[in-house]
């Protein structure tokens, strides 16, 4: 807020443009967003208040006043709105581990840190450093995955759907995909199954009925023109009742026994399996690679917690194939990506812990974290269900214990506009910060910035 003492008194005139842009409020908008964005916002802030200034009735001295003290803000608020505002760290509170929303997997902190002198930098992306000569782009990550899943070959892409139409496009342009109809799914936004069939070129040949597909419908489907038979996990919702679906394996015996290569799409790159019974059910990448399936894929960015990126994983020949298409140039990862995917496939190798394992954590050791937050918040600690979500593993809860507060939607607003931004919900009338969806290291930032919406309404509203 801009202490009106130090300008011109509103009765007498409106600070000038200049002395505008160097307050500080302003000023620090000028690495951001340029002098001249800014100073386009604020004439036009400026000549509004003046306008209301000059109306007949003028405002009151106080009403005339205070819009002078807010001006910085809401030249503030005025380039935001023009320009966007800078993409920023937020704290997620929800307990729904992947919220599309909020960026998907968090990058596992060893990782985020091992990142900066590779990116300010060159780096050997493709260039053997033993022997002067060209390396292989992609090759770190794929012998990894290569290792991590059992498979013979492995191929990384910008992300799944990339990975599903390079697929498409390399091994069954003009011919046709066998898919159960209960799997023609969307998995969000303008990406579903039989849109992208057609975008690579591949006719689809729907077999069985929305609820219930047998083997014997996908062997009466096969033949002289299948180029391919897919199976895609339903990520985003469950079909239950009078069901049948026929297993990976049993789908890789019938590709073997037609010469047919078989491609599942597991979509949440869950790269081994996991013992959580959420888990339970999800086949992993290496288990379907153990199941005889030809070719499985999934995304970088959701169980598998790392950057955006399509995994293929499969036969060596099939994938020389999709490596050899055009569109592969098109649909390769960046050297962020690589960079930030090698790093979480190493601590897949190892065994590390990943923020993912937060969700299911040390029960006493959560314990004491949420007593020591409940405690300076004032908060009660309630039973709260938490979830992988974001469209991958099915949505089953994940029982444990959360903060409740009273709030409303007010308050959740505050939360979001603080400084960091935090995001809960609400239930009942309150609102729930669930802390498994928080690093334990930004516990302290996460309650200051709770108390401080609890404490002042009008806290770090900008655009109130
Ligand atoms: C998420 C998902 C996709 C899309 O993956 P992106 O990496 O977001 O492109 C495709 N198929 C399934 C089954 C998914 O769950």
């Amino acid at each position: 807020m801009m202490d009106s003492s130090e300008f011109s008194n509103a009765r007498r005139g409106l600070p000038s443009l200049d002395r505008l842009l160097n307050h500080p409020a302003v000023a620090s908008l000028i690495s951001l967003y340029g002098r001249d964005h800014v100073r386009v916002q604020a004439r036009r802030v400026v000549d509004e208040l003046r306008e209301r200034l000059a109306a007949d009735p003028p405002p009151p001295p106080e009403v005339a006043e205070s819009a002078v003290a807010a001006l910085p803000a809401v030249i503030a608020a005025a380039v935001e709105a023009a320009l966007g505002g800078p993409l920023r760290r937020v704290l997620n509170a929800t307990g729904v581990f992947l919220h599309t929303n909020l960026g998907r997997a968090p990058l596992p902190p060893a990782v985020a840190r091992s990142l900066p002198p590779l990116l300010d930098a060159y780096c050997d992306l493709e260039l053997d450093l033993a022997t002067g000569r060209r390396g292989q782009r992609n090759g770190r990550v794929e012998r990894l995955l290569t290792a991590l899943c059992g498979a013979e070959a492995a191929l990384v892409v910008n992300n799944n759907a990339a990975a599903l139409v390079i697929a498409l496009a390399a091994l069954a342009r003009d011919r046709e995909v066998v898919v159960s109809r209960g799997e023609l799914v969307e998995i969000g936004g303008s990406f579903r199954i039989p849109e992208i069939m057609a975008a690579a070129g591949a006719r689809l040949v729907e077999v069985g009925a929305t609820n219930r597909t047998r083997l014997a419908d996908y062997e009466a489907a096969v033949g002289p023109a299948t180029a391919l038979l897919l199976k895609v996990f339903p990520s985003n919702f469950r079909l239950s009742g009078f069901v049948a679906a026929v297993e990976p394996r049993q789908l890789a015996a019938l590709g073997a026994r037609a010469g047919v290569p078989v491609l599942v799409d597991e979509g949440s790159g869950l790269l081994r399996p996991r013992p959580q019974p959420q888990l339970a059910g999800h086949p992993s990448l290496a288990e379907l690679v153990e199941q005889g399936v030809d070719l499985a894929c999934g995304s970088g960015d959701k169980l598998l917690g790392g950057p955006q990126a399509g995994l293929l994983v499969g036969r060596a020949a099939l994938l020389a194939r999709c490596r050899r298409h055009p569109l592969y140039r098109a649909l390769r990862p960046d050297r962020t990506a690589l960079a930030a995917l090698e790093g979480v496939l190493r601590l897949h190798l190892a065994g590390s812990p990943l923020p993912v394992d937060r969700l299911w954590p040390d029960r006493q050791a959560h314990r004491a974290r949420l007593e020591r937050a409940a405690g300076l918040l004032g908060a009660e600690i309630i039973p709260a269900e938490a979830f992988l979500g974001g469209g991958s593993a099915p949505e089953a809860p994940i029982p444990g214990e959360a903060l409740a507060l009273p709030g409303d939607d007010a308050l959740l607003a505050r939360l979001r506009r603080g400084d960091p931004p935090v995001v809960g919900y609400l239930r009942q009338g309150r609102l729930i910060l669930d802390l498994r969806t928080v690093a334990p290291e930004d516990d302290d930032a996460l309650l200051a910035a709770v108390r401080l919406a609890l404490q002042n309404p009008k806290s770090k509203i900008q655009n109130a």
